[in-house]
């Protein structure tokens, strides 16, 4: 399995979590943290220290190397950072418009968390509206596994998208997704 990119069935299975067309999601690069050369400042509380300029989305160097461990535990893990970071790229293409937005999203982004410290206080990175907005997916895919056996490493979708299975992703979609919220 390739770390630098979505395979097939992680596609089908973060399309049918967000939304997003799976174009966009096949455009997406996954970098390890140790090749960042930006520095952001919400770096270190963002959840897997994970983060997103436009299409590209920086993980730490254990996780990004999770597809390829065969590690069913740390792919759990790398599934559900992906399924909340994808949200933060989808909104880097709302701001772009017809592409990602680099710059533009990271200022953005800089404002929104600068927003909510003011309103929030010390859980202000938390409650920041595009760290809620961005945080639907992985809710969403919790809530399918919980639903189905639960959020465990497990749980089939996890061996779907560590055998790539695109077919056996898509007949467990057409099954078990409910309608998104
Ligand atoms: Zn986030």
């Amino acid at each position: 399995m390739r770390t630098d990119r979505f395979n097939s069935a992680t596609v089908l299975l973060l399309q049918a979590l967000t939304g997003m067309p799976a174009g966009r999601l096949e455009a997406v690069r996954l970098v390890p943290r140790s090749r960042n050369h930006l520095r952001m400042p919400w770096y270190p509380e963002h959840p897997g220290g994970a983060f997103v300029h436009g299409d590209r989305i920086y993980i730490t160097d254990a996780l990004h190397a999770a597809p390829t461990s065969g590690d069913p535990d740390a792919m759990l893990r790398w599934l559900l950072l992906m399924a909340h970071e994808v949200g933060h790229v989808a909104q880097a293409w709302r701001l772009g418009g017809t592409r990602a937005s680099r710059w533009r999203f990271t200022a953005w982004a800089a404002t929104g968390y600068a927003v909510s410290f003011l309103r929030n206080g010390r859980h202000g990175y938390r409650k920041a509206d595009l760290e809620v907005e961005a945080d639907r997916a992985r809710r969403l895919l919790r809530t399918w596994m919980e639903r189905t056996g639960g959020c465990h490493a497990q749980h089939p979708l996890i061996q779907l998208v560590m055998r790539d299975d695109a077919p056996g992703m898509a007949a467990w979609i057409s099954t078990h997704a409910g309608q998104r919220p």
